[in-house]
């Protein structure tokens, strides 16, 4: 069944938040080959949070097997008035990037704190914190069919964790959409903002906001083949839609198309520690989030 679908924007085909091939695991600093990567071990923990913090829902949207388990893909919805903002964050849709299901984590665990518990107040959130458990546990960037996950939204037949996504979000829409990945080539923080015409972006104040932390923002011209500045990089420039035709549709195309105006992808450096890359996906939402409810 087809949702409602925007017309597409000239130029906007340009959004590509990812490129394939990040995934030399060699490459990986000993500090972040330490990381939890247990999809079982970080789910139980992210759904203690979640409970803790107050979530409305938890819902498990399918399964996918995981090393011979079956392990959900799920989905956290909190709640607040109906007429405030929807917001949609998701993580791990590629699975050597574990910083974004840690920073979800690390979000739910200091929900209740100052300032994150006031934002949060303020909006509707649905929460997917990690779309490819497979690819999590193999540190693989593909899930364990070899499959890029983020390749698979205009597909007829895609792979079962977009499937499941898919069916949970061709009717929805949401005011912003916010995706955690990370790179393994970048020297510093960038971010993908497509926004709404006649409206402002907020990518200047979420590198404003990093840098006054003293946090490293990747500042080449050229980023992934496209122009950027400033550790920003927007749509309508550099890519053309055959590219898409070719590699396939990622999700930020997909929620602009089915009817959310604003999407960020935030892309942090694999090369720093896990705990900077926790930060910059943090204090980078956060930012977002203030834009968008008007703090
Ligand atoms: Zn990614």
């Amino acid at each position: 069944m087809g949702g409602p679908v925007t017309k597409l924007k000239a130029g906007l085909d340009s959004v590509i938040p990812e490129k394939p091939e990040h995934h030399d695991p060699q490459r990986r600093t000993q500090q972040n080959m330490e990381q939890i990567q247990n999809p079982d071990t970080l789910l139980n923990q992210v759904i203690a949070a979640a409970e803790k913090a107050g979530a409305q829902k938890i819902r498990t949207m399918g399964y996918v097997q995981c090393l011979g388990k079956d392990v959900p893909i799920i989905k956290i919805l909190f709640r607040s008035r109906p007429e405030n903002p929807r917001v949609l964050l998701s993580a791990g849709i590629h699975g050597d990037e574990p910083a974004g299901p840690h920073s979800v984590l690390s979000l739910l665990l200091s929900w209740n704190e100052s300032p994150i518990s006031s934002l949060f107040q303020g909006i509707n959130l649905d929460l997917f914190p990690l779309i490819n458990p497979s690819g999590f546990e193999k540190m693989t960037r593909e899930n364990a069919e070899k499959i890029d996950l983020n390749r698979e939204f205009a597909k007829g037949h895609p792979a079962l964790e977009i499937r499941l996504l898919m069916d949970d979000l061709r009717n929805r829409r949401y005011d912003l959409s916010v995706e955690f990945h990370e790179d393994i080539d970048a020297r510093g923080f960038y971010l993908y903002e497509h926004f709404p015409e006649k409206r402002n972006p907020f990518a200047p104040s979420i590198i404003s906001r990093l840098e006054s932390e003293k946090l490293t923002i990747l500042k080449d011209p050229v980023i992934e083949g496209m122009p950027a500045r400033n550790g920003i990089i927007h749509p309508g420039q550099g890519r053309k839609r055959s590219h898409f035709r070719r590699h396939g549709w990622p999700m930020a195309i997909y929620m602009f198309r089915h009817g959310t105006p604003r999407t960020i992808t935030l892309e942090t450096p694999t090369m720093a520690p896990l705990d900077e890359r926790i930060r910059m996906h943090r204090l980078a939402l956060t930012t977002a989030l203030e834009e968008l409810v008007g703090v």
